[in-house]
């Protein structure tokens, strides 16, 4: 692994509010802005959360909001609940909905449910032309037949922390999605997730935390903070094969294309 590079970034997917105690937000971007941190997207799993994210949008200016609700959240789905993710979608810096997507990998919330949340969400991503923030695990099948029948919005949106093999990759770029890429990547385990890197277009690429979850190697273990996203970075420089400072600005243009940030 070439060493942590000293290049911008925008961290995709982040949940500053899920970050346990000692984690001062301010702080928290500081250290990140030492190392190249423009800018931040912070992930509504609930409603809660989804306020809570427009609450840090609200007071730091590189901060930017999602809401949405979790398919882990899906049993909570309802008309009021759909109601009041259309209306928070309107909020200042609220630039995606989500995450929404599909989690098959327990038998809670039931696939029934998760496939109502998702499809409110496609419906209040298309109102508002926002993108989608994707979760996917163990549910290709099923999601790829959704997007795929449902209306999109004009940029339909990243499936995060991608975990897909070449297949889903390939599925998810033809229907418009990027690809985000987590501290996942730099673990010993992955490599055939590494191998999907160098399949992928640069173009079509960003890179994410999901902090406090999935810390990178070396920090494996320890609460995940933005700052440790250039350990991810070099991961995405070293398997593109092409220059540190060509890969790191065209995933930020990416990111700044899809969530249309300053
Ligand atoms: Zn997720
Ligand atoms: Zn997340």
């Amino acid at each position: 692994m070439t060493n942590a590079t000293a290049f911008s970034f925008i961290d995709s997917h982040a949940h500053l509010n899920l970050l346990p105690e000692g984690y001062e937000s301010d702080k928290t971007l500081l250290r990140a802005m030492d190392l190249g941190l423009e800018a931040l997207v912070n992930v509504g799993t609930d409603i809660e959360r989804s306020r809570e994210s427009i609450e840090l949008a609200r007071k730091f200016g590189n901060v930017f909001a999602t809401v949405g609700l979790h398919p882990g959240e899906a049993h909570h789905w309802s008309d009021e609940l759909e109601t009041e993710l259309d209306r928070l979608a309107s909020s200042e810096k609220v630039v995606a909905i989500g995450e929404t997507g599909l989690d098959f990998a327990w038998p809670e919330p039931s696939r029934e449910i998760q496939l109502e949340a998702l499809s409110g969400q496609i419906r209040i991503a298309v109102k508002h032309d926002l993108p989608l923030v994707i979760h996917a695990r163990d549910a290709f099948t099923d999601l790829f037949r959704i997007l795929k029948n449902s209306p999109l919005p004009s940029r339909p949106g990243v499936f995060h922390c991608f975990t897909g093999d070449l297949d889903a990759a390939k599925k998810a770029l033809d229907l418009g999605f990027y690809l985000s890429f987590s501290g996942i990547i730099t673990f010993k385990n992955a490599g055939e997730l590494r191998d999907v890197i160098a399949s992928v277009p640069i173009d079509r690429i960003l890179v994410e935390t999901d902090c406090p979850y999935l810390a990178p190697v070396p920090h494996r273990g320890k609460t995940n903070e933005p700052a440790f996203i250039p350990d991810t970075l070099s991961v995405l420089v070293e398997k593109t094969a092409l220059p540190g400072d060509l890969v790191s600005r065209t995933i930020l243009k990416n990111t700044k294309d899809l969530f249309k940030i300053p």
